[in-house]
């Protein structure tokens, strides 16, 4: 008998199986976007079964956001093509046991007070900076949910309701519509208009076109020293720092961890323009903020450890 956790991303599903050790066996597969809003349920119970366990004991899950938690469905995520996707129902049909569905970030900081660098801590922030930017976060030992389940939508924090960049919601100027995976390259593109940029890495890797420009393109053309590049991630991370204080000001973390891939994969070029300019922005003490220690497997044990809750 195990726990069964899930973690549904934009790109990739995560189902494992584990206790209160952690993870025991992990599978991940791209997320299925072609077979309508019934297809990730069907994706998730084929996974399931290929462990061959006789029958979860209950089922934890972290998804991408906003979902509605007490109907256990992803209502109308900016980053995935359907909309009000039904999770619990079909697995509770399928298994007859609890099941329960949190927005991934609200999974990954209950993962990181149980298994990473929150153990014993009562006030922490997680902060996913990936396709997507979410958080999730612990105040007082409470972990926040909201009315739907979306207390800390802190991706779609407006920072600039004049600007001409439009995030994936409809919205002007939210937080993740300049430094999320799938956001910086109109980012970078609008930044790039305001520059002769005609010269160096960054116009290499490009082509030329700032329309074929790739978030990796920019954090690789950085990491080489490429002037254009890094001025694009010093103004990413101009706008993550007032991000990382408005969080600062309204949960009062001891700690914030960092997770995602683009923060996983560029964890310098992420970090130190955060810790660099957040204190213009905050009245709070600033809290200790770092990657996560818990690498790509910080949502899926967060779903475990919400898996041992239900
Ligand atoms: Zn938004």
């Amino acid at each position: 008998m195990s726990y069964v956790a899930i973690d549904i991303g934009a790109t990739n599903i995560r189902v494992a199986v584990g206790d209160y050790n952690g993870i025991k066996e992990k599978k991940v597969e791209k997320t299925d976007t072609i077979d309508g809003a019934v297809g990730v349920s069907a994706q998730i119970v084929r996974l399931i079964d290929s462990f061959g366990i006789e029958e979860p004991i209950s089922i934890g899950i972290g998804s991408i956001g906003p979902i509605n938690h007490a109907m256990g469905i992803i209502t109308n995520t900016p980053n995935y093509p359907f909309n009000n996707i039904p999770i619990t129902e079909p697995l509770k049909e399928q298994y007859k046991v609890p099941v329960t569905i949190v927005n991934d970030c609200t999974a990954a900081v209950l993962g990181e007070q149980m298994f990473g660098a929150g153990q014993g801590i009562e006030n922490l922030v997680y902060v996913t900076i990936s396709t997507g930017l979410g958080g999730g976060a612990i105040v007082d030992d409470n972990l926040l949910l909201g009315k739907d389940g979306n207390a800390v939508e802190v991706g779609h924090f407006t920072l600039d309701p004049e600007s001409d960049i439009i995030c994936g919601c409809g919205c002007r100027g939210h937080w993740e519509a300049f430094s999320s995976g799938k956001n910086i390259p109109a980012y970078a593109e609008k930044l790039l208009e305001k520059n002769d940029w005609r010269k160096g890495l960054l116009f290499d890797l490009s082509g030329g076109d700032p329309k074929k420009l790739k978030t990796e393109n920019i954090f690789e053309a950085a990491k080489k020293g490429d002037k254009h590049a890094l001025q694009i991630i010093h103004e990413i991370g101009l706008k993550n720092a007032i991000g990382f204080a408005n969080i600062v000001n309204a949960y009062d973390p001891e700690l914030i961890t960092i997770g995602g891939s683009i923060a996983l994969k560029n964890p310098d070029l992420i970090l130190k323009p955060i810790l660099e300019n957040i204190e213009k922005h905050t009245i709070n003490r600033s809290p200790e903020i770092m990657i996560t220690p818990l690498g790509q497997d910080s949502v899926i044990l967060g779903a475990l450890a919400f898996a041992m809750r239900i």
